[in-house]
């Protein structure tokens, strides 16, 4: 079963995949997590992908692709994941895509975690994470109106995309997403 989240920064995405990967016995793998592991690693790749997160850029494909391909390889990841942070871009989702297909697997649920706006930016002011500085908050939302709402069009079109509410309480959230993941 490999289930992606989906859904804007601050939708709460992190909390809520952790919790959802535990619950059904899935591993959790969050592309921004695997970043920021490499920038404090200073890493190559940490210093690269550094430059555009703090930005609020996404970080190139060719670069989270490879990383995601890894990773689905990697030990642990055999019963299925919960992908969280990717796919960002319809580029990395037809490559996730056409990835699983080569293993016989596929995206069984894409799950798009709804929360207005206010509420988003309410969330993102209060987390204070090194690219939560208002510039790069302002920036990752319209990169996220630009490049990553085409991937809900993109699994919608493949009859694979459910919605779920994304804001009350985290233990509500969570039921909700335990039910669109049946
Ligand atoms: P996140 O923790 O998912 O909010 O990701 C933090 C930052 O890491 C993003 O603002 C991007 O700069 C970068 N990032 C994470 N996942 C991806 C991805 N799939 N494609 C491109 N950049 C990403």
């Amino acid at each position: 079963m490999n289930i992606l989240l989906l859904g804007a920064p601050g939708a709460g995405k992190g909390t809520q995949a952790v919790l959802l990967a535990g619950s059904l016995g899935l591993k959790h793998l969050a592309t921004g997590d695997m970043l920021r592991a490499e920038v404090k690693a200073g890493s190559e790749l940490g210093k690269l992908a550094n430059s555009y997160m703090l930005r609020g850029d996404l970080v190139p494909d060719d670069v989270m692709i490879r990383m995601i391909q890894e990773r689905l390889k990697a030990p642990g990841a055999g019963k299925g994941v919960v992908l969280d942070g990717f796919p960002r871009t319809v580029g990395q989702a037809r490559a996730l895509d056409s990835g699983l297909e080569r293993s016989g697997l596929r995206v069984d649920r894409a799950i798009y975690l709804v929360v207005s706006e206010e509420e988003l930016v309410k969330r993102l002011a209060g987390r204070g994470r090194a690219d939560d500085a208002p510039e790069a908050v302002r920036r990752r939302l319209v990169v996220y109106r630009d490049q990553t709402e085409p991937v809900l069009a993109h699994y919608r079109a493949a009859g694979r995309l459910k919605e779920v509410a994304g804001e009350g309480e985290i233990d509500d959230i969570q039921r909700r997403l335990v039910a669109a993941a049946k």
